[in-house]
């Protein structure tokens, strides 16, 4: 069976994988001239990880990223609220990896162009539409001027092309642009000291002023150093108009730094780390709403352009790579591919519809403005601010949620 890709970021690149190697002839399009490694850190969660672990790709990401010891939540003084051991620090048979996403997008190419031949990996391809006739499906590619390049029949079309997804855009032409609740995001990398202890990712302060902090690479762990990746959430009041989605937008150091002047814990120097950045990059937080159905005949949407969604919990390509793992288990059934892509869409349509909106309800962040509201110039003791039980209630909700809790993650992955 034919299947073709638009995309080759990180969703597209490990369901072209997973495709291949159930014997699926496939061939991935992408809209860029050539790949670069673009933006800022990501996190890969356990789940994730396992796929990648069963594609060969452990040691790549172990040689390149930091395997995330703790996840830390922490006041806007750096008080800690909550920590939580990540991956196999958690006892689960996989590690969670905190990794430049430049970076693991070329690990993710070099892997799929080696199992799929660079000839299977076409750039300058950008999909401008598809027709379908019941047993065929056709995409029309263009160049970045929107010159007609090539037109390909298969028996399959996956739209892996983002959260400006062209192929979203022909089944849902009216939907317009992503959903902007008012949060700006500076990301950054800045190389720095390391702290708590090198391997924790925290999340800091409350909905309105984030900041988010971990190390990336294991290259500069070595020489004693951190590749420290941060962002900066700010909400901007209500009015602010947004700036386009564009990953590779620069952003200003005036434009927030003032904001986090006063944030110095004892741990980290927050200012100081903004300051010292050489890269930094303003992206609005956006997402869309859950669409009714992500697979029309043999046409399906898979990752951003499926479900964009809040960069909270660290779910975006976690996320984008259980879709991968999922449709090519459909497809392998054997039977009529479109009903494999509608139980793909039955499978994991709802579970992402949730998350979308647990995270428009700020998901487990949610424990932060508790904090915040409770006890805005620091705590003495957190339990009088937020009971054990309180706290223990919004984890175990939320990881059930996105399907992080243990005995889930283990069922996945046929452990009892
Ligand atoms: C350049 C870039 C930088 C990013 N930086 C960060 C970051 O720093 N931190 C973070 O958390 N997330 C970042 N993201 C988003 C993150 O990769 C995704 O949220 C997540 O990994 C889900 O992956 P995806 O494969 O669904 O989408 P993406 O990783 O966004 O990949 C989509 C791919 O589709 C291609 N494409 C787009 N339109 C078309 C078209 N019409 N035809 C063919 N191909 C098309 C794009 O070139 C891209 O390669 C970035 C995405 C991009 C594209």
């Amino acid at each position: 069976m034919k299947v073709i890709i638009a995309g080759a970021g990180i969703g597209g690149l490990v369901a072209a994988m997973c495709l291949k190697r159930a014997g699926f002839d496939v061939t991935v399009f992408d809209a860029v001239s050539e790949l670069r490694p673009l933006g800022v850190g990501i996190n890969i969660q356990a789940g994730a990880v396992r796929i990648l672990s069963g594609l060969g790709l452990e040691p790549a990401l172990a040689a390149t990223g930091i395997e995330t010891r703790e996840l830390r939540y922490a006041n806007k003084h750096g008080q800690t609220i909550w920590a939580d051991p990540r991956g196999r620090h958690a006892g689960l048979p996989w590690p969670q990896f905190s990794i430049h996403r430049g970076e693991l997008q070329m690990i993710l190419f070099n892997a799929a162009r080696d199992l799929l031949g660079a000839e299977c990996i076409r750039f300058g391809r950008r999909i401008a539409g598809f027709e379908q006739n019941g047993s065929k499906v056709t995409a029309r590619f263009v160049d970045r001027d929107g010159k007609p390049v090539q037109s390909v029949e298969a028996d399959l079309l996956i739209g892996a092309d983002g959260i400006h997804s062209a192929v979203r855009a022909q089944f849902y032409p009216h939907e317009g642009p992503p959903k902007w609740q008012g949060i700006l995001m500076w990301r950054g990398v800045t190389v720095g000291k390391p702290f708590l202890g090198g391997a924790t990712m925290v999340q800091a302060g409350h909905h309105t002023q984030k900041f988010v902090c971990y190390p990336i690479s294991k290259a500069h762990a070595e020489r004693g150093k951190a590749l420290i990746n941060w962002i900066c959430d700010l909400y901007m009041g209500e009015g602010a108009s947004p700036p386009r989605e564009d990953w590779n937008k620069p952003g200003k150091l005036t434009d927030f730094l003032p904001r986090y002047r006063d944030w110095k814990f004892g741990w980290l120097d927050v200012p100081g780390v903004i300051a010292a950045a050489h890269t930094i990059l303003e992206f609005p937080m956006v997402d869309r709403d859950p669409l009714p159905r992500w697979s029309h005949g043999r046409v399906t949407l898979l990752g951003d352009a499926a479900h964009p969604m809040y960069p909270i919990g660290s779910n975006g390509a976690s996320q984008a790579i259980i879709d991968g793992e999922a449709i090519t288990q459909e497809l392998s059934v054997g039977d009529d591919p479109e009903k494999a892509l509608e139980r793909y869409e039955e499978r994991r349509l709802p579970p992402m519809a949730r998350i979308v909106e647990s995270n428009r309800r700020k998901g487990i962040d949610v424990m932060l403005d508790i904090v915040e509201e409770r006890a805005p110039q620091g705590f003495r003791n957190l339990d009088d601010v937020l009971p054990p039980a309180e706290l223990d209630r919004i984890v175990a909700d939320y990881k059930k949620l996105v399907a992080q809790d243990r005995e889930t993650l283990l069922k996945l992955a046929g452990h009892h």
